[in-house]
């Protein structure tokens, strides 16, 4: 067997990026406009469906940054986020000079708690501090409790910002994720379910935030002859060069959900046999989750002690990637000082929690690889 490394999530094309490429080269749309940029923007809507508008940009994290300013986050508002989550969700707060709430995560989805958010919308209107803005995240691809979260959002009338990064092609009641939230934010960096090498998209049913958003995304040039500013503009747009690999990637996306998903059926066949593994899972119906990643928690006093750093070492010595779940955000260092309402599920999640391989790209001889070490390791 060979000893290549195996990934936790690596990039997968499926053969038609090129073409799109090579046309943005041979018609000279070397720029951050052009059919490519246009193009992908249609294939997202005709995907997400819902009559959404979609905004391709540089980054998740520059839709996420844009998404709060068009939902008028200024210094010194308070913005709710999800504290288990990749870092690039809470640090656009901080980009505005507003402070970030982190709120904790449930058992079911592990995306945040809408008791624990409904607890932190009180407080904080008890103190004269109404959120502007509640960022929910759809992690590893599993919808959050869209249903709860929005009666809350709409109860207190606080706009939702959904961060869909990790989880195109996940659905909610049939509805594809990403259209639930007032803006949602898609991502297609190099370790997404799909890649346009970096970029990301805004999403949004309100045509008037998505040209606002293309209008900031390209340094808020007035209509004038001569360059004429009279807003803050960003340099945001998305490359036609990487638009062209996001259409090639649109014909596979289902087929590598699908992929993702018997992934995360090879893990769920595998622990059957094995006691204390609790893995990322659907809770009903309702959810249709990508499965981005593949994620378990560990319960060492079921396993014998066996914990998920020493299962970690175990992969990492045949050269199998995994990784420890995202750290909470409350508990790093950068967020630390910052108000944060839960009862450390998520904290509990991070210290016994780990990713496994979970590629589109894996081969069935990586699965045998993955599978012996599995195995062996829980013996
Ligand atoms: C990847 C990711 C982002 C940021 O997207 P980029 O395109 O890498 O800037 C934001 N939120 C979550 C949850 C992510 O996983």
């Amino acid at each position: 067997m060979s000893n290549s490394k195996i990934w936790l999530s690596s990039p997968h094309m499926g053969g038609a990026e090129k073409k799109y490429v090579e046309e943005a080269f041979d018609t000279n749309w070397i720029a951050p406009l052009g059919p490519n940029v246009n193009g992908f923007e249609k294939d997202l809507e005709n995907y997400l469906k819902e009559d959404v508008c979609v905004g391709a940009l540089s980054s998740g994290t520059s839709a996420l940054h844009l998404g709060l300013i068009l939902l008028g986050v200024k210094a010194g508002d308070e913005v709710i986020c999800q504290s288990m989550t990749f870092s690039a969700s809470a640090n656009p707060i901080m980009y505005l000079g507003a402070t970030p709430i982190f709120v904790d995560s449930e058992i079911d989805t592990w995306n945040i708690c809408p008791i624990a958010l409904e607890n932190a919308i009180i407080e904080r209107i008890s103190k004269g501090r109404k959120p502007k803005v509640i960022i929910g995240v759809h992690l590893y691809g599993m919808p959050y409790n869209i249903e709860e979260v929005n009666k809350i959002a709409n109860k207190y009338d606080i706009p939702v910002l959904e961060d869909s990064a990790e989880a195109l092609g996940s659905s909610y009641k049939n509805q594809k994720c990403g259209t639930f939230g007032e803006i949602g934010v898609l991502s297609f960096n190099g370790n997404k379910i799909i890649t346009t090498s970096g970029g990301g998209a805004i999403v949004t049913k309100n045509k008037e935030i998505k040209n606002e958003a293309v209008f900031l995304s390209t340094q808020a040039r007035d209509n004038a002859p001569h360059y004429q500013h009279s807003r803050v503009g960003y340099n945001y747009r998305m490359s036609n060069i990487c638009a062209g690999i996001g259409r090639g990637q649109m014909e596979v996306l289902d087929a590598h959900v699908q992929l993702r998903r018997s992934m995360h059926e090879f893990y769920v066949n595998l622990f059957k046999e094995i006691d204390g593994i609790n893995i990322l899972k659907e809770p009903n119906s309702d959810y249709f989750s990508n499965h981005w990643l593949s994620a378990i928690v560990i319960d060492p006093q079921k396993t014998n002690g066996k914990t998920s750093e020493s299962l970690r070492l175990a992969l990492e010595k045949a050269n199998i990637e995994s990784r420890p779940l995202w750290k909470p955000m409350h508990l790093q260092p950068v967020f630390e000082k910052f108000p944060y309402y839960g009862n450390n599920i998520a904290q509990t999640f991070f210290e016994n929690g780990l990713c496994l391989p979970s590629g589109s790209n894996l081969t069935d001889e990586d699965k045998k690889r993955i599978k012996e070490v599995l195995t062996n390791f829980f013996r």
